[in-house]
């Protein structure tokens, strides 16, 4: 007989566990307090672009994010078969640029370990990189090109996974109010606002940015504090770019409805996901160093989200000692949409007491207890 999880949280790490698990047997229950997709997930941009977002360390937080990115594409075409729901996946590439000749060295230096997992990067001088993408300032110097990284249209692929979830079998419960899990001696069992209760052979917790709220009930620390990220859109200009262009004050990235995507800022404002003058100033004041034509324009559509961050920046991943029926999936912080496809390999394996695809040691969700 198959087992039963209930998964808690409908944001892409829940829904791509609850899709993967259900797909591997499990009687799958994913519970959501809102709307699937309605906080971090669907505020993204949608980068898969781990050599990017990490130029410091080969640690396997790397090789967590590099293993993801290698999983992407056939998973979200699996997603699509499953859904019949399409959602932009671009393997476009990604430009980093920089404007001195200091940066030029560090970006050489990264480029010196990363090779060997970003097979096709190498360094373009400004020139080059101008050839790639013609809009772009002749102040940049030089930029490394990597070939390999891609984004997803991250509302629609949200969509598609929930969808997919339905398809394959995944019970999904909405607008539950706040969902509480309640550890007896000879009993776990989650309830919730509405009035619901639940019980299963396993429980999964994906409550994004909200995870610390477990630490009482499961009695470990669970350092998880919401960073806000501000966000923005240019319409119309997307053709006028063709990479992910990313920078060390923020990021670029066409998408194929004719939007551009600026991101995003980080502040702390607890649980807030409303818009700031600032936060959004953050933004318009420097992107044009990189394209000099966003200076005469105004975003048409401005945004925020909570992403989920840990004190070390790494995911919490892993079952807990003294509740052997409980896995968290927590802490993904700015890498949850490139993640959503290992997270989900990592934790199914867990539940099967299988090896996971990477080492997880480093992820181990009692580290700060
Ligand atoms: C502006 C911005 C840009 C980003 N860009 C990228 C990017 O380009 N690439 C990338 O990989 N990542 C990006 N991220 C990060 C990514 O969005 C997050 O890491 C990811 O969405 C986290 O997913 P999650 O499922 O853990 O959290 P969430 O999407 O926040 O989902 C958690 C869900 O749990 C629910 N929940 C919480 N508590 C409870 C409870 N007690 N009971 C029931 N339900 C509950 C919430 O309602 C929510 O729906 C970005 C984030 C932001 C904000």
């Amino acid at each position: 007989m198959s087992r039963s999880v209930i998964v808690i949280g409908g944001g892409v790490i829940g829904l791509s566990i609850a899709y993967q698990l259900q797909r591997n047997d499990f009687q799958v229950t994913l519970l959501e307090k809102g709307r699937c997709g309605g906080q971090a997930s669907g505020a993204a941009a949608g980068m898969l672009a781990p050599f990017s977002e990490i130029g410091e360390d080969q640690d396997d937080f790397f090789r967590l994010c590099v293993t993801s990115l290698g999983l992407f594409k056939e998973w979200q075409s699996n997603i699509k078969e499953d859904s019949n729901i399409d959602f932009e996946f671009s393997e476009s590439g990604s430009l980093h640029v920089v404007f001195h000749e200091a940066d030029v060295l560090a970006l050489k230096g990264r480029l010196s370990w990363q090779k060997k997992w970003a097979t096709s990067a190498r360094m373009l001088s400004g020139e080059e990189a101008r050839e790639l993408e013609p809009a772009l300032s002749k102040e940049v110097l030089a930029a490394m090109y990597y070939p390999e990284e891609s984004h997803v249209y991250a509302p629609a692929y949200v969509k598609s996974l929930e969808e997919a979830c339905r398809k394959v079998g995944v019970k999904i419960i909405e607008d539950t109010g706040q969902i509480y899990i309640h550890t007896e001696k000879n009993s776990t069992y989650v309830s919730a606002q509405n009035g619901g209760t639940w019980q299963a052979d396993e429980y999964v917790c994906a409550q994004g940015a909200w995870g610390k709220e477990l630490e009482e009930t499961l009695g470990v620390s669970l350092p998880i504090f919401p960073i806000r990220g501000q966000i923005c859109a240019y319409q119309g200009y997307a053709e006028s770019v063709n990479h992910i262009v990313y920078s060390s004050q923020g990021y670029l990235v066409p998408k194929e409805n004719g939007t551009l995507i600026n991101g995003a800022s980080e502040d702390i404002a607890g649980f807030q996901t409303t818009v700031t003058e600032k936060g959004i100033e953050r933004l318009t004041n420097w992107n044009h160093k990189l394209f000099p034509f966003l200076k005469e324009i105004d975003p048409f559509h401005t945004w925020a989200g909570l992403r989920p961050a840990t004190l070390d920046g790494y995911p919490l991943i892993g079952k807990l000692k003294e509740h052997p029926h409980i896995t968290v999936a927590l802490g993904h912080y700015r890498n949850g949409i490139l993640l959503s496809p290992v997270t989900a390999h990592i934790v199914t394996s867990i539940l099967k007491n299988e090896k996971t695809i990477t080492p997880i040691d480093l992820f181990n969700p009692e580290r700060f207890s």
